[in-house]
């Protein structure tokens, strides 16, 4: 006999000796004997616990037998590898369980859908399939309506409705009626019936003693056994639809969609939009923080770079090599020295500063003497002249402030600028002539405020006083600031300690600003590294949230898993719903992400007044990484959805 004939002469199932125990030594199945014809309506009856779902799965083969054998239409599927078994239950089965499984976000349509999308039926035959289905189980109204808004019974209609559209020639169905009301008991027996009329062959396990009774033949299990078969109910007519060898079908006309998997994915994100948008959310959050922190370090990088660039171009520093002595006559010459320097060419100015930091020097808006307690004035503290004050472009908040700062030194007289920054945190609200400032427990009289100087950024946020203010006071290194005629400076470097002291010309430090702009460089790239570090780390964190998040809805989406890979849907098929909406996710995340990244870094840029340094490229690059810690977030998750028993999770 060939393949052929014993597929046109034999059972549609045969089962011999099958036996199945689960964890925990339940003997479900003890060694059962079924024989299936093709076409027959068969009830599956017996007490709770006694097996009857146990054995629909394993004629479903959602669930492997531990011992005995199937065979389909006269084929053993022994072994078959997991792949075979997919295509099997695709091309040969229909399931229909007691919870309908209904997609809640879906549409019934997209839900009547679902096996044709398994089966890979091609896009333009799907509505008319899906539109006979809704129609025979008096649906057709309610085609575009969510699952969600449907009642129950009409829940299980569509469920048949899926089941049915698939043309599968066998359908199982475990306690199809057990959470309907009579009404919709009878009508779902009426559906049973017709199909097996059409040449299904349908099986059944049920309580409800109507539907057995509308089922040609019944078996019942007690313990595990078939205690009970009624063996002489026939199919009353031949029947044509499982009359092949499933076995050795080709492939047939399913052809695997990418569309389908993307419209899965899409649309899975939108229907669980708060989910989504959190998952979004922390994708973005990473995104945004790594956009950011490179848009920022190279604007700043930019920005440093320019400042040293242009100081290199004219500017050179001047310090006393050595002991506090050498400081201390290097400050008692600086005037002689600055009317040296100035007579050269290519020089335009020169001035002179020292810093103090708060701990060497306290400022005080009240005499510290009187009110011991109140807080100290914590920024930076220059000494200062005017000619330094000019050479750093300093603009002062009311005109003439600079001025009354020069007479106060001519005159000897201590004399103190505030920064504006600096006044509001000493809670100075205006600054007026007539205030004092207590420094080092002196009083010294307060002129004017200071807004910005373009060549000393952080000068608005400092205290400026000149050296009669901290007269008498040891430890100062000044620094004397030269500024030249653009180019100046490298010829001036060597030329400058000759005029300053023809026969020691080693007692000064003379430094071109173009020095520091290697190791500037150097600072700002380890800074911009730290922070690149921080914020992949921040990246990691929220992937690793991302990823328990779409870990807890694989979990809450097991049954909908089941129903796909009841219907024949693949493992691999199955994982890729799950990377796909990962990506998605991250998609959305990481164009999310990197236009707050982008907004953080001009509005910062703005603030500080740079040039906001973004290169185009950023955006993609943010959108990608996103789209790819998507999809490592759901690997994990993919997994754990592909794998597992179907059985196990159709029980919940
Ligand atoms: P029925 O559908 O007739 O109510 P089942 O086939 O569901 O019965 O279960 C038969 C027996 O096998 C029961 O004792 C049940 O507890 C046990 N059983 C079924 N599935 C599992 C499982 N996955 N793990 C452990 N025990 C199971
Ligand atoms: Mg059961």
């Amino acid at each position: 006999m060939s393949t052929d004939d014993v597929a046109r002469t034999a059972p549609a199932i045969s089962l011999r000796g099958v036996a199945k125990s689960f964890d925990g030594g339940t003997l479900a199945l003890r060694g059962c004997d079924v024989d299936i014809e093709v076409g027959e309506f068969v009830a599956i009856v017996g007490a709770s616990g006694s097996g009857k779902s146990t054995l629909l799965n394993i004629l479903g083969t959602l669930d492997r037998p531990d011992r005995g054998e199937y065979l389909l239409l006269g084929r053993r599927l022994g072994e078959l590898p997991e792949r075979e078994l997919c295509r099997l239950r695709k091309e040969t089965f229909s399931f229909v369980f007691q919870e309908s499984h209904v997609l809640r976000e879906e549409t019934a349509a997209r839900n009547a859908a679902l096996g044709l999308r398994v089966q890979g039926v091609p896009r333009r035959e799907r509505p008319g399939a899906v539109t006979r289905g809704l129609a025979r189980v008096g649906l057709g109204h309610r085609w575009s309506t969510r699952g969600r808004h449907l009642s129950g019974g009409e829940r299980q209609r569509l469920a048949f409705a899926r089941a049915a559209s698939t043309g599968a020639p066998i359908l199982l169905a475990d306690e199809p009626t057990g959470n309907l009301d009579s009404r919709n008991s009878e009508e779902l027996i009426h559906q049973l019936k017709q199909l097996n009329a059409e040449g299904t062959t349908v099986v059944v396990v049920t309580h409800d003693e109507r539907v057995a009774a509308a089922a040609r033949r019944r078996i019942r299990i007690e313990d595990g056994e078939v205690r009970e078969d009624d063996p002489h109910s026939t199919p009353t007519r031949p029947v044509p639809n499982l009359r092949t060898d499933p076995l050795s079908r080709g492939p047939g006309r399913a052809r695997w969609d990418p569309l389908d998997d993307v419209s899965d994915a899409v649309s899975s994100a939108t229907s669980r939009i708060v989910r989504s948008a959190m998952v979004v959310l922390a994708f973005a959050l990473g995104v945004a923080g790594l956009t950011a922190s490179v848009g920022l370090s190279e604007s700043a990088a930019a920005q440093v770079s320019q400042r040293i660039s242009a100081a290199a171009l004219d500017e050179i520093t001047v310090t006393a090599a050595g002991d506090p002595t050498t400081q201390h006559e290097f400050f008692a010459r600086t005037a002689q020295i600055r009317d040296d320097l100035n007579r050269l060419e290519g020089v335009r100015g020169s001035g002179v500063s020292a810093t103090l930091s708060s701990q060497e020097c306290s400022v005080t808006v009240l005499p510290p003497q009187s009110v011991p307690g109140q807080s100290r004035f914590r920024g930076e503290l220059v000494a200062a002249d005017g000619a330094w004050l000019g050479l750093q472009g300093a603009v002062e908040s009311v005109p003439g402030a600079v001025a009354a700062f020069d007479a106060a030194t001519v005159r000897g007289r201590p004399a103190v600028l505030v920064g504006e920054g600096a006044a509001r945190t000493l809670g100075l609200d205006r600054v007026t002539a007539g205030q004092q400032l207590w420094i080092d427990g002196r009083r010294v009289e307060v002129v004017g405020a200071i807004r910005s100087a373009a060549r000393a950024p952080g000068l608005g946020d400092a205290v400026v006083v000149n050296f009669a203010s901290l007269a008498g006071r040891a430890g100062l290194s000044p620094v004397l600031l030269v500024r030249t005629e653009d180019g100046y400076p490298a010829a001036l470097r060597s030329a400058i300690p000759l005029v300053l002291n023809p026969a020691q010309p080693g007692a000064y430090t003379v430094a071109l600003t173009a020095d520091l702009r290697s190791l500037h460089r150097g600072v700002s790239a380890d800074l911009a590294d730290l922070v690149r570090v921080v914020s992949w780390a921040l990246l990691l964190f929220s992937g690793l949230g991302a990823a328990s998040a779409m870990y807890l809805a694989v979990q809450s989406r097991s049954a909908e898993i089941a129903l796909r890979r009841a219907l024949g849907a693949s493992r691999p098929s199955i994982a890729r719903i799950f990377l796909l909406e990962g990506a998605v996710l991250g998609l959305g995340g990481g164009l999310l992400g990197s236009a707050l990244g982008v907004a953080a870094v001009v509005v910062y840029c703005l603030l500080q007044r740079w040039t906001a340094v973004l290169s185009p490229e950023l955006v993609w690059w943010g959108t990608g990484i996103g789209a790819g810690v998507g999809i490592a977030a759901a690997v994990y998750p993919a997994l754990a959805a592909a794998t597992g028993s179907i059985a196990e999770r159709i029980r919940g």
